[in-house]
């Protein structure tokens, strides 16, 4: 499948927002706040964003919360239900653009829309374009035992299983080539 520069760019915010959520009761949440908020938005480059609130931040992270459901889909027709409801109400207007020397691309998000919106819009339809191609498979969480970070396969063989936090690739190959030793010698 064919993956421009800006769905790349939508399918590396909507998993750094995905993954912003904490793991668990006593982590700290990667949106804990506006300006981290703020921060976010500026890291991506998202564009036509205006002031940031509260309101803001707690629809965020109620999309957020949307979006990892989609990555935990067991098939592609959950993860259709789910992405239909996200981007419908989010509500869209596809518009070709190519601001900031950025190539023609599509814009999903409303003129105005709110930044949860936004994410909801473009980063939903960067996902639903997986489904249209048959790769929804390819949205998954990492098997590393006590990671579940998003992430998209983007593999030839759609044979990734960890994500890119270093640890969970490289703790697993440990665990692996000890195992295999252990066999060898013992
Ligand atoms: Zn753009
Ligand atoms: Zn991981």
């Amino acid at each position: 499948m064919l993956i421009t520069h800006d769905t790349r760019c939508a399918l590396d915010t909507v998993v750094d927002l995905v993954n912003s959520a904490p793991e668990d009761e006593a982590a700290v949440d990667g949106l804990l706040d506006v300006p981290a908020l703020a921060d976010f938005v500026r890291s991506h480059k998202m564009s036509d964003v205006g002031v940031l609130s509260e309101f803001d931040l707690s629809a965020v992270r109620k999309v957020r919360a949307k979006f990892a459901g989609i990555f935990a889909a067991p098939d592609a027709r959950a993860a259709a239900g789910l992405i239909n409801e996200l981007v419908a109400a989010a509500g869209t207007t596809p518009r070709l653009t190519d601001h900031d020397g950025y190539d023609w691309h599509v814009h999903y998000f409303a003129p105005g829309a709110s930044v949860a919106d936004h994410l909801a819009a473009d980063c939903g339809m960067a996902l639903a374009f997986f489904v249209v191609a048959g790769e929804q498979e390819r949205l998954r969480r990492c098997e590393a035992p006590d990671c579940r970070r998003a992430f998209v396969d983007l593999s030839r063989n759609r044979s990734r299983r960890y994500c890119d936090s270093r640890t969970c690739g490289n703790r697993l190959h440990v665990a692996a080539y000890r195992a295999r030793r252990k066999e060898a010698t013992g």
